[in-house]
């Protein structure tokens, strides 16, 4: 028999709300600029943007009640809240109008972002791994299993230190999950355990060493962590 060289990691678990059993992460998936107050705020037009897509290691989803360590290398470390779509299924070039047969439920994320990593990468057009894809960068909270993919509507916000930062609704996304799911599916293979990350709303900014983060999605859930 053979054996690993040495022990695989375990699978990185999120809990589901109304169960004690695990989801297991596979892939972790983030749209960019789908809101277009947002993406005015980046500086982008978002009357111009398909949706694009970045990724970060499945290791870097934080599970609720754990929190987060300040990062390395960065003096601009940034909140962005957003809608986790958590799959149940795959394939590739999926329909939109079958996409939510895909989906297990959502959760609520915060994207972690080095911003001035980011303005770098931007700058120098280099890829994005170390401003999005670095340790603990992917806060997310229980599951809540939903049936039916419809376009979703509902307040979405964050706070910082009890502070308001972002306060829209889902209804200002301008690619639903349905799309980005058939979108992302031209790309990849989708499979069980993906989380795709739907964009954030407009208002992200920096969060202080030792900040409260309290994020909100109605409908969807809750989440809050410590930036140590
Ligand atoms: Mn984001």
């Amino acid at each position: 028999m053979t054996g690993y060289v040495f022990a695989p990691p375990s699978p990185v678990a999120l809990p589901v709300l109304g169960t004690d059993a695990l989801f297991p992460v596979r892939r972790v998936f983030c749209v960019g600029r789908n809101y277009a107050a947002h993406a005015r705020e980046m500086g982008a037009d978002p009357q111009r943007e398909a949706p694009f897509f970045f990724t970060k290691p499945a290791d870097a989803v934080v599970a609720p009640g754990r929190d987060v360590p300040y990062p390395g290398a960065t003096a601009d470390l940034h909140h962005e809240v957003e809608l986790v779509v958590a799959l149940s299924d795959g394939g590739a070039d999926i329909p939109p109008e079958q996409a939510g047969a895909y989906v297990f439920g959502w959760a609520v994320g915060v994207d972690l972002t080095r911003r001035d990593l980011q303005a770098e990468a931007k700058k120098a057009g280099r890829p994005w791994d170390a401003a999005k894809g670095f340790d603990c960068s992917a806060p997310v909270s229980a599951i809540r299993p939903i049936a039916e993919l419809e376009r979703p509507t509902g307040r979405i916000r964050l706070s910082v230190d009890g502070a308001p930062r972002q306060d829209a609704d889902l209804s200002d996304m301008i690619w639903n999950p349905a799309e980005i799911i058939a979108e992302a599916s031209k790309l990849w293979a989708l499979r069980p355990g993906d989380l795709i990350f739907t964009g954030t709303p407009e208002g992200v900014g920096p969060i202080p060493r030792g900040g409260r983060v309290e994020a909100e999605i109605e409908g969807v859930g809750a989440l809050s962590f410590t930036v140590r």
